[in-house]
């Protein structure tokens, strides 16, 4: 039986920005302003913006932004 080739070695390592967390946190000058928590998981987790809308990626929450 021929031997099965495993191929060793670690995958390509690519260099991870900082935990997407802190992407949610906008520094603004001096100020610093954070994106909505989700209603449903509560506060740690934040809602992704998307076009005009704001979703949840833990319980799938997703609200339409109002028109302002
Ligand atoms: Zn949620």
């Amino acid at each position: 039986m021929p031997k099965k080739i495993v191929k060793k070695g670690k995958k390509s390592h690519k260099n991870k920005p900082t935990s997407k967390k802190y992407t949610k946190y906008k520094i603004d000058g001096d100020k610093i302003t954070r994106e909505r928590n989700c209603p449903r998981c509560g506060p740690g987790i934040f809602l992704m913006k998307a076009k005009n809308r704001v979703y949840c990626g833990k319980c799938t929450y997703s609200e339409f932004e109002s028109k302002k």
